[in-house]
């Protein structure tokens, strides 16, 4: 369980990220010596935006987890205007600007990055976690490479199947279009997206208009280019299956269809959840407190706003 945090020992510095109801910052615990990301969210918006639900779920589930490539909580407080999340700093940026920046991944990275993902799965999953927005902007690089999946403010404890609408569209699963209800194998949809992205620079069902976006969802023709590895392309082929009794994670052989395709052949799964593999990019870090891989944002005004005892549901945490 993460500690009870105190901000009289924190010192917030620049902007790392931007969510929709608050800001992740770059702060250090003089007591503990050590620089964190601060999730910052404001209690006014999301009560107006009838978010209360989910971030009670981000702030239980984030309490639950505790695994090498997940962004750990490592304390939690309130004021009458906001909630704080004291989260490992993660250095190296996120996927999304070093994909952009490069344009696509070779294939011995993908590989890496997607095996690491396939254990992030695995792991949630073991507990009914249900992550729902995986992309490229969710994924930070650590010094070492590794990958660490930050925000959980969609997951969601399902044992069966969830209703809400969430992720992103380009990464909608058709169960999730078609509203029949949802649960883990949406997580397996988003992971073949992301290696068709990584591999491809683009996504499978991209188009500047949403409702093309899931026609094309809907229809599941997907185009390869030119020199998109075969491997790849067969695991990919497996889990963007609109048809749940045959995508892959979610058949009789579960995460281990995925673990044991061809792709996945030279991964030693083990090692790799060691963090023993050398990744082939590691980010450039010069220190614990470098933010040059994030983009630079200008200060936001301090909300003058605040709720009372009465009306804020998030005080007895
Ligand atoms: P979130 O609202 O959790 O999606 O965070 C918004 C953005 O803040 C992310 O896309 C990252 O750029 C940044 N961010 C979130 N968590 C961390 C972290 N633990 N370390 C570094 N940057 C982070």
């Amino acid at each position: 369980m993460a500690d009870r945090l105190s901000l009289d020992h924190i010192d917030i510095l620049q902007t790392l990220g931007t969510g929709t109801y608050g800001r992740v910052r770059l702060a250090y615990m003089r007591d503990r010596n050590q620089f964190i990301a601060l999730k910052i969210l404001k209690k006014l918006e999301i009560i107006r935006h009838k978010q209360v639900d989910h971030v009670i779920s981000e702030h239980s589930i984030l309490q639950m987890i505790n695994h090498p490539f997940l962004v750990n909580l490592l304390g939690f407080t309130q004021d009458n205007r906001y909630l704080y999340f004291a989260l490992e700093y993660v250095p190296g940026g996120e996927l999304f600007s070093y994909l952009r920046n490069l344009g696509k991944i070779d294939n011995v990275q993908t590989r890496f990055y997607a095996a690491q993902m396939t254990l992030m799965f695995e792991y949630l999953h073991s507990l009914n976690i249900v992550y729902r927005d995986l992309k490229p902007e969710n994924l930070l690089i650590a010094p070492d490479g590794y990958l660490k999946l930050t925000d959980f403010g969609f997951s969601k404890v399902v044992e069966g199947r969830t209703y809400t609408l969430c992720g992103t569209p380009e990464y909608f699963a058709p169960e999730i279009l078609l509203n029949k209800g949802h649960g883990k194998p949406v997580d397996w949809w988003t992971l073949g997206i992301i290696i068709y992205e990584m591999l491809a620079g683009i996504d499978p069902f991209n188009d500047e208009d949403p409702m093309v976006v899931y026609q094309k969802i809907l229809k599941g023709k997907i185009k390869f280019p030119r020199g998109f590895d075969k491997g790849a392309k067969s695991l990919v082929k497996h889990l963007l299956v609109a048809d749940l009794t045959k995508r892959y994670g979610n058949m009789r052989g579960g995460v281990n269809d995925i673990k044991n395709h061809k792709w996945f052949a030279s991964i030693d799964w083990y090692k790799l959840r060691q963090r023993e593999i050398e990744m082939p990019y590691r980010p450039f870090v010069h220190s614990p407190d470098d933010t040059s891989n994030f983009s630079n944002y200008p200060d936001s005004a301090t909300q003058t706003s605040s709720i009372s005892p009465r009306d804020d549901p998030f005080l007895e945490w």
